[in-house]
């Protein structure tokens, strides 16, 4: 082992191999990183129970924003670089105006062949066309609940839910499929409704995903009160029907899939507290203000904006946090400890 770094408070990062210092992007555990998950803003209009405190956050500035060009720069050098496939995340993305130019200038970028995009839906109902047309291959929709009363309180935002559902009929009307749905399980709230949501996806194409919830600054009561776990959710599934794993759809991440014999779609369970898989991370991220973070948790991260607009190389920047990559996160349940200064997820594109 070498090459012990630690920055800003940071918990020790042990690199145990030297990182190339050019071809495709490999971190120092000799994990390949081809995706980048983009966050156009840290702003939403929604504020979900487990993830913004309901007055919002300190939001960034419009001039600490990156630019759409200077995403779309960052894109071509990190394609450059070996990577394949994007994410545009948030704070709520569809909330940035003119969304489809970023995706028609990432799209127009050699070597990417996977543009996908995650969104509460909310004002997705006028953008899905659009969106599709300007290359979104695959979705992702946040949807906590089946019942609208519910989603109006889990998301604090009443007339939600109503907004959500039109967005998702457009969605699928625009041919998005199939549609992964995102859903974060808490006791109490939306835990008795695991197995209607599996229900589902024997009649729709919906991959459902149960989230388990991750604690960050702002949601230590929600994600020590209301853990709930994936194994407990899949026994919950479990008691209206036999579940068979299966592969799961295309742009597979960490979620574990299962599915009912015949069924349209798939349930997936995402472990980030129970399972740590952060061994097959293939990931970094660029949060709204441009820097570049090797995980979503911990504070290490490199500023890319002030290099970009001073004209000077990035490339170098990315392979030095290619070498600052931690191994894993280190969460714990019910503290902050772990999250590296994070509130929220939104402030980094979950
Ligand atoms: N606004 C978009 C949305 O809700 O899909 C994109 C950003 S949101 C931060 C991305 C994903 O992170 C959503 O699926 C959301 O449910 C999830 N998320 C946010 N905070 C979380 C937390 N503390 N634990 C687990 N998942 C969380
Ligand atoms: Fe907004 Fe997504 Fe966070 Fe909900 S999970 S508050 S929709 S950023």
């Amino acid at each position: 082992m070498s090459g012990l770094v630690q920055l800003g408070g940071a918990l020790p990062v042990v690199a145990e191999r030297p990182v190339p210092e050019s071809g495709p992007m490999h971190d120092g555990f000799g994990r390949r990183i081809e995706y980048l998950r983009i966050s156009v803003t840290d702003k939403c209009n929604l504020r979900c129970v487990y993830c913004m405190p309901e007055e919002g956050l300190p939001w960034l500035r419009r001039d600490q924003l990156l630019s759409y060009e200077e995403i779309a720069e960052v894109v071509r050098v990190m394609a450059g670089m070996g990577l394949s496939r994007v994410r545009i995340t948030g704070g709520e993305p569809l909330v940035r105006r003119d969304l489809p130019t970023l995706v028609r200038k990432i799209r127009a970028v050699d070597g990417i062949a996977d543009v996908a995009l995650s969104t509460n839906a909310v004002l997705l109902g006028d953008l899905a066309d659009e969106l599709r047309a300007a290359g979104v291959d695959r979705l992702n929709v946040s949807l906590d609940s089946l019942r609208p009363e519910r989603i109006d309180a889990i998301a604090r935002r009443a007339g939600s839910a109503e907004a959500i559902f039109r967005g998702l009929d457009a969605a699928e009307r625009a041919g998005f499929a199939p549609i992964k749905i995102n859903c974060v399980v808490m006791r109490g709230r939306n835990d008795d409704e695991v197995a209607d949501f599996a229900a589902v996806t024997r009649e729709r194409p919906w991959h459902v995903r149960f989230i388990e919830v991750m604690p960050t600054g702002d949601n230590l009561d929600v994600s020590r009160d209301e853990f709930v776990s994936a194994d407990e959710m899949l026994e919950s599934v479990a008691r209206v029907g036999a579940l068979e794993p299966v592969a799961g759809p295309p742009g597979n991440g960490p979620a574990r899939y299962f599915a009912f014999p015949g069924a349209r779609g798939t349930v997936g369970v995402i472990t980030p507290m129970s399972h740590n898989y952060c061994g097959t991370c293939n990931r970094m991220r660029l949060t709204a203000d441009g820097q570049l973070r090797p995980c979503l948790f911990g504070s290490i991260q490199t500023n890319l904006r002030d290099p970009l607009r001073r004209g000077d190389p990035i490339e170098p920047l990315v392979r030095q946090t290619l070498r600052i990559k931690p191994e894993r996160h280190w969460l714990v349940q019910g503290s902050d400890e772990g999250s590296g200064g994070l509130a929220a997820l939104s402030q980094v594109g979950g």
